[in-house]
This record gives C-alpha cells, structure tokens and sequence, in this order.
C-alpha cells in the first residue's frame, strides 16, 4: 500500500445513480491506480435532506459494483463532538451571527450592492440590539489574504478570492447543523486524507476548505475535480433533477452503471469486461494511463 488516502464522501439524499456513481468511481479509479486506501463517508450533517435509508442503499450499489470501503466507514452524524472542538480552534475568527437570509439580502441592497447571499459583514463587530445569535461564520480576510491558489489535477491552476466570492461563510448553521465545508475539512484531516477526487460541482467549495485547513494546521490534499453528468437541460444530475437510481435487483450492473460511468470518465474500454473484477482491473489500467500515475 502507498501513502495515498484517498474517499467517497456521499451525502444520503437518494439512492445512488448515473451521477453520483462517476464521483465514486473516479475516487476508487485513483486510489486504486496509486495502490492507495479508498475511504467511504457519509455526509449526513444536514438532517433536513437526508433520506431514511439512503445511506444504506448507497452503500448496498457500491457492494454490488465490487467497490468496497478499505476502512470503517463513518457517519458525520457521529462526529458532532469533533466539530465542536474545531470550531472551538477557530474562536479568533469566528463571530456569531443574528442575521436571516432576508436580512443580508436587504442590508446589501441598502449598501448598493447586488442582492446575493454574499456576508455584508453585519455581526462582524458583534450582534446589535441584543438580538440572538443565529449561526456561527468565519471571518474572512480582505486583501492578499483572501486569495487563495490551488492547481486541480485535471482543471490545472485556481484562483478564488474568498472575499469577493463568498465572504464570511457558515460553520455551524441558524439551524444547529454542522456546516459542510467545516464538517468536510476535519474529517479530511483527521482520515488522513491525501488526495480529494469529486464533482467539479463542488471545485467552488475548495477555496474556503483550503482556507479552513490553513486556520486549522492541517495539510491541504491535493484535489481532482471530475466533470458532473446532467441532464438534457443542463442540470447537475440528483434526484431533484430526475436521475434515475440503480435498480439493485433488476439492473445488469455492467451494462446498466459501470460501464456508462466509466465511458462518461472518457475511458477507452475497447471490449466488454466479462466480469465486474475484470471491469475494474482494465478500468484502473486505463485510469492510471489517462491520469499518467505510473
Ligand atoms: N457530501 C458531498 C456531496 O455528496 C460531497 C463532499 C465531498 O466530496 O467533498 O455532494
């Protein structure tokens, strides 16, 4: 085994499908072409989209495509006490926040600025009129400091100023729920994870994870960010934009999920795999050969 760590980190809103399966299937791909550990975690720290049992049939589809978690598998629903702590670390840079979405909106507009979620900066300097503290952010910096650089794997350099892009962003939400660019970053850390490979959907989230890791002392992984499959009108495939699930008993999982994700990965199987063992055997190759992981 080498040192790379790498994870699935899915949230249990609905049963796998076509979209979410590329995201498992290119972190398997990589770990597995580095002769690395593959990870699962489920990232169920928003209590209002997790669907009863979706984690379950989840983990039910990686199985049946031959993809098997090389540790434990956590629950973030398990690790509130982890959270804390690190929130706790942060105390210098977080502030508590009164405000309702419909307060930063108004507040922006009143400021000239454009009606977008983007912190107008309003509790920064604690909360007025003794109103109650809502949620906790963190405080972002202005200048230089907001910029923070990365190079993708696959998408080459990034930039994003964390000022301008997304100021104060949420730890812990009006709703008592762990944020998940927090939950995500310690987990990250404490899994020992080395290398991050995930829906480009989710590349605009890096910035604040990596900025987080900073404040915290951990490393920053290295990150690949896949293409995400939509549907015909553009949308980011969910179940919320009609993706179809798996039907564990009924589906050739070949023909029916592995082989199409890993086609929408671009990899060239010439044949079709008479097996899922020698799906994932040819896949890796031509993962490793595509990547150029020696
Ligand atoms: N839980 C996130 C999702 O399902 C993915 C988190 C990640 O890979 O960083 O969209």
């Amino acid at each position: 085994m080498s040192s790379y760590r790498g994870r699935f980190a899915p949230s249990p809103t609905g049963p796998l499908h076509l979209g979410s399966l590329v995201a498992a299937m290119a972190s398997y791909l990589d770990a597995k072409a580095h002769q690395g550990s593959w990870l699962v975690r489920i990232e169920d720290v928003d209590f209002d989209r997790n669907v009863a049992g979706a984690d379950q049939a989840i983990l039910q589809s990686l199985q049946r495509c031959g993809m098997h978690s090389d540790e434990e598998i956590l629950w973030q629903s398990q690790r509130s006490a982890l959270y804390q702590s690190a929130l706790d670390q942060l105390a210098d840079h977080v502030f508590a926040c009164s405000c309702s979405r419909k307060e930063i909106a108004d507040s922006r507009l009143r400021a000239g600025l454009s009606d977008s979620q983007i912190y107008p900066g309003t509790c920064r300097a604690g909360i007025a009129n003794n109103k109650a503290a809502r949620a906790y952010r963190l405080r972002v910096p202005d200048g230089s400091a907001a910029q923070i650089e990365f190079v993708d794997r696959l998408l080459g350099p990034q930039r994003q100023d964390l000022s301008s892009a997304v100021g104060d962003f949420v730890l812990k939400r009006a709703d008592g729920f762990w944020a998940y660019q927090l939950a995500v970053v310690v987990d990250d850390a404490l899994q020992g994870i080395t290398d991050v490979v995930r829906g480009a959907d989710l590349l605009d989230s890096s910035a604040r994870q990596i900025y987080l890791q900073q404040l915290l002392g951990y490393p920053t992984p290295r990150y690949l960010h896949v293409p995400v499959v939509t549907n015909s009108a553009g949308e980011k495939l969910s179940k919320q934009t009609g993706a179809v699930a798996f039907d564990l008993g009924n589906d050739d999982i070949l023909q029916d999920a592995l082989i199409p994700a890993a086609r929408f990965l671009d990899l060239p199987l010439t044949s079709t795999p008479s097996s899922v063992a020698e799906f994932w055997s040819v896949a890796t190759t031509l993962w490793a050969n595509k990547m150029g992981i020696r």
